[in-house]
């Protein structure tokens, strides 16, 4: 395998005295999706905010790109290429389309375009996304639930990401936006941006992935090749639960 481009080593979570991640182990090798699925309360948000520097891990040791990232913030990150698409989609209801999308750009710090060129490519998510496209001057607020997700995506893409951090981006949505979700995630691994995603869907995001990491307690009860914990039957029963 090439150098993994993150790392994630021994992680730990608390929230008071609450241990939420104890002791989380994972690799992303370039250009791959991985994936961390579990149930409710796994512990796997609190994973990918403390990757994201969302949160501040009570121990352990996240490296991007060979460098120590551990307790870097969200905002230097960003800017560095390592950017998470937060559960709930966090867009901003009242700007509009268009400016949730500036404001991607805005926050990459230059990394994806700033000034003139972050027209650029906010149009190039225009292409990507024609819904969008024909709704920029409406408000955020006013997508349906799917086309939030999208706008979400599209936002985190505008700073041109290396490692795309994904939380639970099919939570709420109809199947056939599920679908198009999971479309335009496989799009974003193809396009040669890491993926590590996070997903109650569990049976849908190992279908998706190259890597799977499952979590229980707060630890990583099964990791291997997304195929071979979908094909063990004793996994699927215990941990994955029924489609
Ligand atoms: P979900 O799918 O519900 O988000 P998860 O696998 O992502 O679940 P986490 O949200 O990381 O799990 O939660 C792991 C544990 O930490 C749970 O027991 C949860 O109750 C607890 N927890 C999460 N956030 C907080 C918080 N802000 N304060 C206290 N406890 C928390």
């Amino acid at each position: 395998m090439s150098e993994p481009i993150l790392t994630v080593d021994d992680l730990r979570v608390s929230y008071g005295r609450v241990e939420a991640v104890r002791g989380v182990s994972f690799q992303a090798a370039p250009g791959s999706l991985v994936t961390l699925v579990g149930a409710n309360g796994a512990g796997k948000s609190s994973v990918i905010n403390a990757v994201s520097g969302m949160l501040r891990p009570a121990g352990g040791r996240i490296t991007f790109e060979g460098q120590d990232i551990t307790r870097t913030p969200a905002h230097k990150l960003v800017g560095r290429g390592l950017v998470q698409v937060p559960e709930g989609r966090q867009i901003l209801a009242t700007l509009t389309i268009e400016e949730n999308l500036q404001m991607g750009a805005w926050h990459s710090g230059g990394r994806g375009q700033t000034g003139g060129e972050a027209a650029g490519s906010v149009e190039a998510m225009y292409d990507r996304f024609p819904v969008l496209a024909e709704r920029r001057g409406l408000p955020a607020g006013a997508l349906s639930g799917g086309e939030q997700q999208m706008l979400a995506i599209a936002r985190a893409l505008v700073a041109a990401p290396k490692v795309m951090l994904m939380d639970e981006p099919s939570m709420g949505l109809a199947p056939k936006i599920v679908d198009e979700v999971f479309r335009v995630i496989e799009e974003i691994r193809a396009s040669g941006t890491t993926v590590v995603l996070v997903e109650q869907n569990a049976r849908r995001a190992l279908r998706a992935a190259d890597h799977g990491y499952v979590l229980q307690s707060g630890e990583v009860v099964h990791s291997g090749p997304a195929a071979e914990l979908l094909a063990d039957e004793r996994i699927v029963q215990a941990y994955l639960g029924v489609d």
